[in-house]
């Protein structure tokens, strides 16, 4: 049965989906509604844009992808590349890791950049995009009914009520208005150590390109160092400090010069930013109620060792953007945004857990733990073997959608889990697709596979003989159509795959067809012939197959009574499963997904 078609574009224009938060987050998250038509509203409590401190500056090839795309390459070249990481102790190198790149990307593994140069980019694209930011707006409530959401702000000028249909809360770990506004705890830990972030301007040869991580090095002995290149020949340096650290008295004593001596000798710098942190692991129970979705730090917090705070937030924004653009379109059904939470949810615990194991090396919690730590590190000196158990962060990868009500599994392409440290998954379905250089036939030139699929669905077809070539094509990509009105693209590997990279990748068989979404992960593998297989998956990746999660009554009402959630858009899910989809196994007739599938493990 072909969806309903979608809402004619001389209907009046609706309201707008409101971006709450100005963060890098909810900068990327309205950059990327408005590239794909949708009017956007952003809000932000401060009077303008402050460029305060560096904070992250590692930014992951997939979130750089995302920003190419949306025109700001700028980050990229003005970013400073890096391939590298390499862990020491006590003054020797223990291993390096090199970055893994699963396809042939022309974008680096990692750039590193500041926090506040890339927003600054990011507000040049919004300027551009003409997206207005509203500052001086602090949200203080919200509430939402079957047609919209309605925000109130506190402005100079007083309070100001602002109507979406839909709003992105992306206010940041100290905006828990809206957490609060739909109900939603914030649970987590707090390290007791907290640690010392200062950027310095010097010239550092050798150590221009990797990530060095020092543990217990003869000048933060039992603690660890942790020095990151950027651009300028700025140096991040991060030193794990007692709970009691004061850097008023570090730095009037001559203490914090003597500790940066103590790296980098004689050689001339100087202090361009320097903060003390405490870093905190907490998550929200649920990323969506209704018509409103949190992302970001709003949503989940981690410490920055592995580089997963903005990482992990862009990719939410990459995840709320298509849904919400495709659900206003009608090109998918209002269901497809509880997968907004079933993914991203899993996604914020996986960092989560990841981030904490790497904390409670770095920070033991008791003596077994500080014991295990010191055992490692010493049986690591002169046993190769033990370097895998050596945790100095995992660096930001985007999570594998592999257990998603939107992913249809193959059975000759399963996940393999969690891949070690420095690796990525094979490609199957919930991976991202590896980038790789493509060429269009007739098109303007050499691009990347990932420039093309933000466009809409993508089959990526292996090779037929020569004489089915036109009719097989025309059946696939007919197929998907019949099964949506959202954009289809349909190609030959063998038509664009130029430098042979993305078969390598790939390895497709004959007549195959790689589903891929909106957000480059992959929606299924199957057999170009099955035609009926690959309508139904095309209906599963666009949320076909998503039922209401089981107990969602009880929440549909907010803590304040004041946010509710849209019954027709499926309700709010109550166990946050980590990895689990959200289909009641049910196969709802002919062209019906797949009955849910067991978590893999990671
Ligand atoms: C020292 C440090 C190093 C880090 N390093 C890295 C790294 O290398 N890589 C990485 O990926 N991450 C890193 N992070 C994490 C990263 O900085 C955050 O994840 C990122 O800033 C989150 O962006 P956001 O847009 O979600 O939130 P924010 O940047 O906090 O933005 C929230 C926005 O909401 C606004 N706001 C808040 N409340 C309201 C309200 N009530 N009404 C209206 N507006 C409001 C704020 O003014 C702000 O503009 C680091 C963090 C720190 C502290």
């Amino acid at each position: 049965m072909r969806p309903p078609a979608p809402r004619s574009p001389s209907e009046p224009a609706a309201d707008p989906v409101l971006v709450l938060g100005a963060g890098p987050v909810g900068q990327t998250a309205a950059l990327l509604l408005a590239r794909r038509g949708v009017p956007v509203l952003v809000v932000d409590g401060r009077p303008a844009r402050d460029a305060v401190g560096s904070k992250a500056i590692c930014q992951q090839r997939d979130v750089l992808d995302v920003w190419d795309w949306l025109g700001g390459g700028t980050i990229v070249r003005e970013g400073l590349t890096w391939d590298t990481a390499r862990t020491f102790y006590r003054g020797q190198e223990l291993f390096s890791v090199r970055l893994p790149d699963p396809g042939a990307s022309p974008l680096p593994p990692f750039v590193n950049i500041s926090q506040s140069r890339t927003e600054q980019v990011l507000d040049e694209l919004l300027d551009r995009a003409g997206v207005r930011v509203r500052w001086d707006h602090r949200v203080s409530g919200l509430t939402q009914d079957d047609e919209g959401v309605t925000v109130t702000c506190d402005t100079p000028e007083g309070p100001v009520d602002l109507r979406g249909t839909h709003a992105l809360s992306c206010l940041g770990a100290h905006g828990g208005v809206v957490r609060e506004a739909i109900g939603a705890s914030f649970e987590g830990t707090s390290f007791d150590d907290r640690f010392l972030i200062c950027d310095i301007r010097a010239e550092l040869p050798g150590w221009e390109r990797e990530r060095r991580f020092y543990f217990d090095p003869e000048w933060n002995p039992g603690r660890q160092v942790l020095i990151h290149p950027c651009p300028g020949s700025v140096f991040r340096i991060d030193w794990q400090v007692p709970p009691d650290f004061d850097l008023d008295t570090e730095r009037s004593s001559g203490r914090l010069d003597a500790r940066i001596r103590q790296i980098i000798g004689d050689t001339p710098y100087e202090i361009v930013w320097h903060s003390v942190y405490r870093f905190h692991t907490r998550t929200t129970d649920r990323m969506r109620a209704g018509r409103v979705l949190l992302a970001g730090d709003n949503a989940h917090l981690v410490a920055p060792f592995g580089a997963r705070g903005l990482n992990s937030g862009v990719q939410d924004a990459e995840n709320a953007a298509w849904k919400l653009a495709y659900v206003r379109a009608g090109w998918a059904p209002p269901e497809l945004l509880e997968t907004y939470e079933t993914e991203r949810h899993a996604a914020a615990l996986e960092n989560a857990d990841v981030t904490s194991a790497t904390m409670r090396f770095l920070v033991p919690h008791d003596e077994a733990e500080r014991e295990r730590r010191v055992s490692v590190l010493d049986r690591a000196l002169t046993d190769d073997g033990v370097h895998a158990q050596v945790d100095s962060g995992r660096l930001a990868e985007p999570f594998w959608y592999t257990d998603s009500a939107l992913t249809t599994p193959c059975p000759e392409r399963p996940f393999g889990g969690r891949p070690p440290r420095g690796r990525a998954p094979a490609p199957c379905p919930g991976v991202m697709l590896p980038d790789a250089p493509v060429t269009l036939p007739g098109g303007p030139g050499p691009t990347r596979i990932r420039a093309l699929l933000r466009e809409g669905l993508t089959l990526l077809v292996g090779a037929v003989p020569a004489a089915d070539r036109a009719g097989f094509l025309a059946r696939v990509r007919g197929a998907a159509q019949d099964a949506t009105h959202a954009p289809v693209t349909a190609l030959y590997l063998d038509d664009i795959d130029t430098t042979g990279a993305l078969a390598a990748a790939l390895a497709p068989e004959p007549g195959q067809v790689w589903l891929v979404r909106p957000d480059a992960h992959v929606a299924a593998v199957l057999a170009g012939t099955d035609t009926e297989a690959l309508r139904r998956a095309v209906r599963t990746a666009l949320g076909a197959a998503v039922r209401p999660a089981a107990g969602s009554a009880d929440r549909d009402e907010a803590a304040d009574g004041t946010a509710r959630t849209d019954g027709t858009e499926g309700a709010a899910s109550t166990d946050g499963a980590h990895g689990s989809a959200r289909t009641d196994g049910t196969p709802p007739g002919p062209g019906a997904a797949p009955a849910t599938h067991a978590p893999s493990p990671r």
